[in-house]
């Protein structure tokens, strides 16, 4: 299975698809990564806030393969935007994890309402792990083109990535369009809606004529826009579903018929940046 890679602003390349580990209790974690990577993924995308850091890189070494095989990234807390406690944080991923190095790190929320809304003291923090070899990448998610406007201003590194809300119903176009001006990569959370888009009758009509299943349909249309994704199953069945989608391809006329269901913002379903402020306990 060829998994395509993107190349980022950095240098660096990404396998485009992977494996998203949101949700997926602790003690499991190693046995679903694991069948992801006998699948095929070589891309984990999880984060602090998922508390399973530990299980992905258990995971890694318990499939024999090297470090440098498999691309890992994390996510800091939101507890932790302060550039101390960012440090702190940074320090226990590598620890969890088992290895020197992540090869993504992001911001997780941008929390404006939170410490002064100065996430570009968190970002100039995320400069250092960059500059010290420790994150080969960085980037943010869940920034608002407003967001992305002040690092731009305030600070010397453009993001790798916007890890963001992106699925059918909501295509979270200006957030796009700024990333695609602006050279950072899109990455889409959720690109399956959390299973919410599985029923459309439309994406159901074209999972009928190109023989895959919508999940499939979905993640090939998102694939076709040049968006990074890691669908989340613990399921080695759909696992494998999710990764077996560089066999065919969506003609025009059905992307077009796709990127028709966006709803704008009341597609949204996970919490408007804008205003999110959670912080864990
Ligand atoms: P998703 O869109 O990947 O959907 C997951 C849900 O769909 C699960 O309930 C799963 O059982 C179901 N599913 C998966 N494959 C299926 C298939 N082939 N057929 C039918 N059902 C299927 O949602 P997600 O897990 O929230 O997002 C994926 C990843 O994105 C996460 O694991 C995480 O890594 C990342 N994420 C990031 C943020 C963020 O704030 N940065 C937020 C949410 C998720």
């Amino acid at each position: 299975m060829e998994i395509p890679p993107i190349a980022l602003n950095d240098g660096m390349m990404i396998p485009q698809l992977g494996f998203g580990v949101f949700q997926i209790p602790p003690p499991e974690t190693e046995h679903a990564v694991l069948a992801a990577l006998e699948a095929g993924y070589r891309h984990i995308d999880t984060a602090e806030m998922y508390g399973n850091e530990q299980g992905v890189g258990e995971a890694v070494r318990a499939a024999g393969l090297d470090r440098g095989e498999v691309y890992i990234t994390s996510k800091l807390n939101n507890g932790y935007h302060r550039p101390d406690e960012a440090r702190r944080a940074f320090a226990q991923t590598l620890e969890l994890l088992g290895y020197g190095y992540v090869d993504l790190f992001l911001i997780h929320w941008p929390l404006p309402t939170l410490y002064d809304g100065d996430f570009v003291s968190t970002w100039r923090t995320l400069e250092e792990f960059r500059a010290d070899g420790r994150a080969r990448s960085i980037g943010v998610s869940n920034f608002q083109v407003a967001h992305l406007e002040r690092l731009a201003a305030e600070s010397d590194i453009v993001p790798a990535v916007n890890q963001i809300e992106l699925n059918p119903y909501f295509r979270n176009h200006e957030v796009v369009e700024y990333g695609l001006e602006h050279g950072i990569a899109t990455e889409a959370w959720a690109p399956i809606g959390q299973g919410r888009v599985l029923d459309d009758p439309i994406l159901l009509e074209l999972a009928g004529r190109y023989a895959k299943s919508v999940a499939q349909v979905v993640l090939r249309w998102q694939i076709q826009h040049g968006n990074i994704v890691f669908p989340k199953s613990v399921n080695p069945e759909r696992i494998r579903e999710n990764i077996a989608i560089f066999d065919f391809e969506l003609e025009p006329g059905d992307m077009r018929k796709i990127d028709g269901l966006d709803r704008g913002e009341a597609g949204r379903n996970g919490p408007n940046p804008d205003t999110f402020d959670y912080v864990p306990s």
